[in-house]
């Protein structure tokens, strides 16, 4: 028996965490899942959107799997997902954007894994105002978080038989801090002299990402520019929607789709469901659950193959629910 912490989080993500607990039920794999509040809901309750029980319970159990949360613009409490983070080391995060079959895309054959720096760089927090009229955030980059993001892509690649690491920066502007990314990854990637190793300016990355995504395999980039191109690449693959991901660390993991909280879809039921079912299945896999995550895939595919039951953004007019049904039904 496993025991999963469920962050249910605000906006849409009652609704599709709730879709792919069911999904994930329907193959019977035995999890006992703790729910706990963040964000809105625990802001209402508690006075602090990521009270420390959630920490605590994640710690705990070690597995996460989480909704998104709403952060305020320019004002407020800092970023749930930035403290999540960076509280509990998730140093690697993970965005995989491949075709699936049957989900429309200008592409074929992406197969891209983002691996973005998760706890330094702009997000550091580090930012105040200067006199009235200006205002200062610092990028902080560190030769041991380089390293370490850099050893994770490398052994990743490996694992999954991948053949080519890209490094993306922007030293060529940012010499100093940037530099510190580019110099600290290229020479772990003299230490896996089986895998290709490149390096691209993240301009020029995201015009190539576009004309020619296919000729890349995995990408590490520090926090922003991954997080940036990690929602470019899940547009060449169709969309937020069908676009999962995984925070890493070295003791915990927290999988949660690339998306945000879609407030403006939020509580009709109209939600796709697919990225979070789909970082349910990096979850699975991640437990060592490898033929319950295939069950999920396979039922996924020929949801998506039938096409009779997919949400507005897949071109159909099936609720939240309907669609995680359909799938579960195929398990
Ligand atoms: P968003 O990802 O919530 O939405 C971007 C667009 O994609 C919207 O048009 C939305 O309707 C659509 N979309 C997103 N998920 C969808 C789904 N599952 N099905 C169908 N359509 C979907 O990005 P945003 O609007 O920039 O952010 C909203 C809030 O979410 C912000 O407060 C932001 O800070 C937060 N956010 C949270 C996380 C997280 O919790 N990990 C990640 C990104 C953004």
């Amino acid at each position: 028996m496993y025991k999963v912490t469920l962050i249910p989080g605000d906006g849409i993500g009652p609704e599709i965490t709730a879709a792919a607990r069911q999904v994930i039920e329907a193959t019977g794999v035995n999890i006992r899942w703790e729910v706990v509040e963040a964000g809105a809901a625990a802001l209402d309750r508690y006075g602090k959107p990521l009270p420390d029980h959630v920490l605590d319970a994640i710690r705990r159990n070690k597995v996460a799997l989480k909704g998104p949360v709403t952060t305020p613009v320019g004002q407020g409490f800092r970023s749930v997902n930035v403290t999540l983070r960076q509280e509990l080391d998730l140093f690697a995060n993970l965005r995989p954007a491949r075709n699936i079959p049957n989900v429309p895309s200008r592409y074929q054959g992406v197969d891209l894994l983002v691996v973005r720096e998760n706890t330094e760089d702009l997000y550091a927090g580090v930012e105040h105002r200067v006199g009235k009229d200006a205002a200062e955030s610092i990028k902080i980059i560190t030769r041991e978080a380089s390293r370490r993001i850099a050893r994770f892509a490398f052994e990743t690649a490996r694992r999954q038989g991948r053949k080519k690491v890209t490094a993306v920066h922007k030293a060529n502007i940012m010499k100093l801090s940037d530099g510190l990314f580019l110099e600290s990854v290229r020479s772990v990637a003299e230490t896996y002299p089986d895998i290709a190793y490149e390096e691209m300016i993240v301009d020029a990355m995201c015009m190539k990402l576009v004309q020619e995504p296919e000729n890349y395999d995995v990408l590490v980039l520090p926090n922003l520019y991954g997080d940036i191109v990690s929602d470019l690449c899940a547009g060449l693959v169709g969309g937020l929607g069908v676009a999962p991901g995984a925070n890493i660390g070295l003791d915990c993991a927290v999988f949660e789709a690339v998306h945000g909280s879609a407030p403006q879809i939020a509580g009709q039921n109209i939600a796709n469901p697919l990225a979070v079912i789909l970082s349910g299945v990096m979850m699975l896999r991640h437990l060592g659950e490898q033929q319950c995550a295939a069950l999920i895939e396979e039922a996924v595919r020929e949801v998506l193959a039938e096409g009779r039951h997919l949400t507005a953004d897949l071109g159909g007019s099936a609720t939240t629910g309907q669609m995680a049904e359909a799938i579960s039904r195929r398990i």
